[in-house]
Formats: structure tokens, C-alpha cells, sequence
């Protein structure tokens, strides 16, 4: 009996030996690992993020004319609904495409009501370009005399500082004119030139085409962030057929949603450490712009 016993005890000691090694291998192994943790993902629920998609102008008043005489409206319709879209099959579930019938000035107050109310995480109103009528040229379209000028192109994106969330505008400006960029889409840069008088405007980002334009009503009274896309000339007669053309929506399109995707991450984690904490809303004026007018 002693012998069994004599192994039994050996046997148990070995047993405890490897319980022991295996838990100072496993709390080392936590140990090491700990620092190389698993980087934050972002937290970007595209299932609850919610976007306006905002269709400029409305059907009574089309907004511009273009180079064939076509109205605005149609163009930004045509592009919004596409933008809804692709942001739905994205996983944007909650988008909502924004059409106004109300054609007079408080139609535009109305629209950032509207988001405001929901509350909307990003508004995003699409427009179509044409230029001052001083610019204008003649020609002939189908019989008709028509106005024209070829010569600028090009998007633009516009953000006010008055608006509720101005570093969040900014920031998904960038996002939106990156992306157009990388799709070989030039911004134009005519805003900034003196001739544009009343309709100059401050360039934020020369990299992406972001200019400040502070009045807009439906960019100053959002209180989330909101940025107005100019999305091409249509008063340029060669840019105008190509904005009629479903690939150039829809490389727009993906521009929109890839600048979402990435915006709605870049929130995710900027919302959580002040979800918990007071915050103050940031200052406006807090020398984000490299110049003012
Ligand atoms: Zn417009």
C-alpha cells in the first residue's frame, strides 16, 4: 500500500507542477497579449446613422437653367434618388430622400426643420451649377435661343460655419471631395476669383473643393453636420450631357457613400467619450479656417 501510494503522491505533485505551469503560461500569455489588444473597431452603425439626401429646388421652381434648358430640379432628383439608393444598399437603412414642394423661401427653413426633428446624423443637399447671368452666351438648342457658358466645370461642396456641427461639415466636405477626387472628378476653383463678386467665396480646402458658404439656409440651420454639393455645370454644354449620363451619377453616387461609410466611422468613435462626459459644444470661430473674407 505504501509503494501505490508513494506513486499517488508524485503523481499529484506532477499534476499540480502542469496545473501551475499551464496557469503561468496562460496568465503570461494574457499578460503579453494584453497590449496588443485588438485595435478599437470604429463604431459606425450604418442601421441607425440616418441621412437627409436633400433634392434641391423644387418641381414648381426648378432651380437653374441649363445649357438646353433643362431645369435643376430634374438633375437633382435624377442624382438624390441614386444617392438614396446606393446608401440603402449600403446598409444605410434609414436614409430618407428630402423633397420639398414648398417653393418659397420657407421651404428652405422647413427643410432643416425637418432634418432637425428627425434628428438626421448628416444632411447632404444636391444641386446642379450654372454661373451668373453675366457670363452668359448665346446659342441655339432645338430651335430655341438658349444661354450657355463653357467656361467653367467642375463640382464644388459647400459648408457654413453657422451651422450646428461646423467641424463635423467640414470634415465630411473633405470626405466627399476626396472621394470624387480619387474618381478623377476636378472640383472648380472659380469661387475664389474676385469676378465672381457677390459669389466668392472662401476656399476651406483646396485639396477637395470645400468653400464656406455661410447663409445657405438649409446648411446654417442644421443643427447636424450638412454640406451642399454643387454636383457639376449644367450650364457648361459639355458637362451638362455628362451629368446626364447614369455612370457619372454613378460615380458621384459611390463617392457619396464611400464618404459616408467613412464619416459615419470617424463619428462612431469621436461620439463615444462624449456620450459620457459634459461636453460643451466647441467654439465656432476655432481657427479651422486658414483665412476668412
Ligand atoms: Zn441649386
Amino acid at each position: 500500500m505504501r509503494y501505490p501510494r508513494f506513486i499517488g503522491a508524485i503523481a499529484f505533485i506532477a499534476l499540480s507542477m502542469m496545473l501551475s505551469h499551464a496557469a503561468l503560461n496562460s496568465a503570461l500569455g494574457e499578460a503579453s497579449s494584453a497590449p496588443a489588444a485588438k485595435p478599437k473597431k470604429p463604431e459606425c452603425n450604418p442601421a441607425t446613422f440616418q441621412v437627409v439626401v436633400d433634392v434641391g429646388h423644387t418641381e414648381e421652381k426648378v432651380g437653374a437653367r441649363s445649357a438646353r434648358g433643362a431645369g435643376e430640379y430634374e438633375f437633382n432628383l435624377r442624382l438624390a434618388k441614386r444617392i438614396e439608393q446606393d446608401l440603402v444598399a449600403a446598409g444605410f437603412a434609414k436614409t430618407m430622400l428630402m423633397i420639398t414642394t414648398d417653393w418659397k423661401r420657407t421651404g428652405l427653413a422647413t427643410r432643416a426643420e425637418r432634418a432637425n426633428r428627425l434628428p438626421a446624423d448628416l444632411f447632404l443637399s444636391i444641386h446642379h451649377d450654372s454661373v451668373p447671368d453675366r457670363f452668359l452666351e448665346k446659342w441655339e438648342y432645338e430651335g430655341e435661343e438658349r444661354g450657355y457658358s463653357d467656361r467653367f466645370k467642375g463640382h464644388s461642396l459647400f459648408v457654413s460655419i453657422d451651422n450646428g456641427d461646423y467641424k463635423g461639415s467640414v470634415q465630411f466636405g473633405k470626405l466627399l471631395g476626396k472621394q470624387l477626387k480619387e474618381r478623377g472628378l476636378a472640383y472648380t476653383p472659380h469661387y475664389t476669383e474676385k469676378f465672381m463678386g457677390s459669389r466668392r467665396r472662401v476656399l476651406v480646402d483646396p485639396e477637395t473643393g470645400v468653400y464656406r458658404y455661410d447663409q445657405l439656409i438649409v446648411l446654417k440651420s442644421t443643427k447636424m453636420p450638412a454640406v451642399l454639393l454643387e454636383a457639376g455645370s449644367i450650364i457648361n454644354r459639355d458637362e451638362e450631357l455628362e451629368l446626364r449620363w447614369p455612370e457619372r451619377r454613378a460615380l458621384i453616387s459611390e463617392s457619396a457613400v464611400d464618404a459616408v461609410i467613412d464619416f459615419c466611422a470617424l463619428r462612431g468613435r469621436r461620439l463615444r467619450p462624449i456620450a459620457t462626459t459634459q461636453h460643451a459644444r466647441p467654439a465656432k470661430r476655432s481657427g479651422l479656417l486658414p483665412r476668412t473674407q
